[in-house]
């Protein structure tokens, strides 16, 4: 691919599908082999920045940065790292909406390698299952660490969801500042990014409406 695609792609932050690219070989290396590999990949890059890697404060950079990136950044690659989610059976009878809120989200942009920093809301109206509300948060956890667009995001959460709980009728909205937007490029600090995927009854405006009045809820 050429320079200018190569630009294109991370300024307008296009992806391709709504499945993180991964190759076959993904997870064949242990999380071991994988951190020693990119240690050393690290070091070499810092050397050709100039960095003097025998230096005391740098010497462990390269191990720290490739540890941080298999075990926490970047965890939620790993299918085996999804969260286990039981349901239970909906015994209240419960049909009406039910909002997870401010969800923290702490994620990567796949085009730069820089923070995406937000929050998380998400409603569903069960049928005959529910699940644990922090089961909602570790969901979203797990597809926030890998490398991410925000749309990609939004989707993998609604998908899983919509499996899980065996319906249709959920809703996710991601509010995010992207660093790769505020600190280089046009260096924007104020502006955020807001994506939406909903199904079901979602499609229909009076249930999303009632969604976004509960966000704004001033009693809560
Ligand atoms: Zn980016």
């Amino acid at each position: 691919m050429d320079k200018n695609a190569i630009e294109f792609i991370g300024e307008h932050h296009i992806s391709s599908n709504s499945q993180t690219p991964l190759r076959k070989d993904a997870f064949d290396k242990s999380d071991d082999e994988k951190i020693k590999n990119i240690q050393q990949h690290f070091a070499k890059i810092m050397e050709e920045l100039g960095l003097d890697i025998t230096d005391d404060s740098l010497s462990g950079t390269p191990y720290r940065v490739a540890k941080m990136y298999v075990k926490e950044l970047f965890y939620g690659l790993n299918p085996i790292a999804r969260p286990t989610i039981s349901t239970f059976s909906n015994k209240y009878n419960y049909k009406k909406i039910l909002v997870e809120q401010d969800i923290e989200i702490n994620s990567s942009c796949e085009h730069h390698f820089l923070p995406i920093v937000g929050k998380a809301h998400i409603g569903y109206i069960p049928k005959e299952r529910v699940i644990g509300l922090s089961k909602i948060n570790r969901l979203v956890d797990y597809y926030a660490h890998r490398p991410q667009v925000q749309e990609r995001l939004c989707t993998q959460i609604l998908e899983d969801l919509q499996n899980t709980l065996n319906t249709q009728d959920v809703i996710v909205v991601i509010t995010a500042k992207h660093l790769c937007v505020s600190s280089r490029g046009i260096k924007d600090k104020e502006s955020f990014t807001t994506s939406i995927e909903y199904g079901g009854v979602f499609q229909n405006q009076n249930e999303r409406n009632e969604f976004f009045t509960i966000l704004k809820c001033p009693d809560i």
